[in-house]
């Protein structure tokens, strides 16, 4: 289905509002947290190549600040909504509170497709954002990061621009930079291994051995990568399928193998927008087939690592009975719809703003070493990621269990309460 027929800020404001009434919470604190605080629309001229100058449509949504300054990645899309950004700033704020680091929500976008520009109209049109921003993004404001379409180097020019604006050498104002130019060791692999680590608990708590596990991942971009290498590197279990977009011919394909699938080996065929060589994926006796073949796959886990919307009511039934874990690498990849059908079902969930929020948390412990000018080996990282989603993990799990709610429904109660009491701390209801 294609993810324009879903609309993601209904579904986060669907999801909460089932969630608000559950917890009785009072209409003017639900008024408050089912819209952002503010939002920018701006428009972004960049000069390109030939001479032209095009028009781009930049935006900003902040979502809430109340446990800190507003955090979220930029995704440049060509599909990019101002609903699809709020619905993504909304979650930010539930992922940075049930991993419990001090930060609010936040996302950005830009409707473009990155892979029709060049590398220095990419660099023009980061800068051009950031001209735009500037006054209303910084290291105590709002830090921005990649997502979707966006890269370390796209993060490492964005803060020279506000470096120079701001007229200080200014690092934290956004994370997922390069290593070397004020980025972390370990946000590369962060989301994609942090999904792993949430995995690996919900299996212990199913009481399953990992190395008996078959996974099959939807994408393979930055997060659905490190997600099939953490699955076969960390868990020792085996990766079924990925699928990808492919750029040539503007279609999604499954790629899959019956034994020996290498994830390794994939990443290394696949271009930096996730497009994978199909030609040497089947030399190397990879099978090559639809776009929705990951969605039925004979697996143990499914992890979800594309976009919004992708398990929906049209598809869900085709998941198979052997499917025991869903977890949610993608922000909202499961409708509503899909949802119900899912918890009837009895599938363990691991909820996207948890499954993935490893991501936000190495970008929080990038900002902690830009404050401090002292970085961490990547080890260290790694394993301050683990503890907080392992935490995280047992805090929802806890919460699920003592009210014998959803996985998805617990994570909301957890976040909703730590950023309701921050908004009672500060005075604020
Ligand atoms: N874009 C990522 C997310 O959706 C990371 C955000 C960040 O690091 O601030 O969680």
């Amino acid at each position: 289905m294609s993810t324009s027929l879903i609309n993601p800020f209904q579904m986060a404001q669907q999801q909460f509002d089932h969630v608000a009434d559950l917890l009785q919470l009072d209409p003017a604190v639900r008024d408050f947290l089912r819209w952002p605080q503010r939002e920018f629309h701006f428009r972004i001229p960049v000069h390109m190549d030939d001479g032209s100058v095009r028009i781009f449509q930049g935006y900003r949504v902040q979502h809430n600040d109340a446990r800190g300054p507003h955090k979220g990645g930029l995704r440049f899309h060509p599909s990019e909504t101002i609903d699809s950004v709020r619905a993504l700033a909304t979650w930010m704020t539930w992922k940075c509170a049930v991993a419990d680091i001090p930060l609010g929500g936040g996302k950005g976008g830009v409707i473009v497709d990155p892979a029709t520009l060049s590398t220095s109209e990419k660099e023009r049109l980061v800068r051009g954002w950031v001209q735009q921003m500037w006054k209303n993004i910084g290291p105590r404001l709002d830090v921005p990061a990649p997502d979707v379409g966006t890269t370390p180097q796209m993060m490492g020019w964005m803060m020279d621009e506000y470096s120079k604006l701001a007229g200080e050498f200014t690092p934290g104002v956004i994370t997922g930079k390069p290593v070397g130019g004020g980025g972390s060791l370990g946000r590369t692999e962060a989301t994609g291994f942090g999904v792993v680590y949430t995995i690996r608990e919900a299996l212990q708590h199913l009481k399953i051995d990992s190395r008996n596990t078959r996974a099959a991942v939807q994408g393979f971009g930055n997060v659905a990568q490190y997600a099939a290498i953490g699955f076969q590197e960390i868990l020792g279990g085996e990766v079924a399928c990925v699928s990808y977009w492919d750029r040539s011919d503007r279609t999604s394909y499954t790629v899959s193998k019956a034994s020996g699938f290498d994830a390794r080996f994939l990443q290394s065929i696949t271009d930096q927008y996730g497009t994978i060589d199909k030609a040497k994926a089947l030399d190397s006796g990879y099978k090559i087939e639809d776009s929705e073949a990951w969605l039925s796959q004979e697996a143990d886990v499914l992890i979800p690592a594309a976009l919004e919307g992708q398990i929906n009511a049209l598809n869900v039934h085709d998941i198979s009975s052997r499917v025991k874990i869903i977890a949610e690498g993608a922000n909202g990849p499961t409708t509503p719809e899909a949802d119900t059908v899912i918890r009837e079902r009895g599938i363990f969930m691991l909820p996207d703003f948890l499954c993935n929020s490893g991501g936000v948390t190495v970008s929080y412990f990038e900002s902690v070493q830009n404050d401090m000018n002292y970085y961490w080996p990547r080890e260290e990282v790694l394993q301050k990621e683990d503890h907080i989603l392992t935490s995280a993990f047992h805090a929802v799990l806890d919460m699920a269990l003592s009210q014998d709610v959803y996985m998805r429904d617990a994570a909301y109660m957890v976040a909703i309460a730590r950023v309701v009491k921050a908004m009672q701390l500060r005075g604020w209801i």
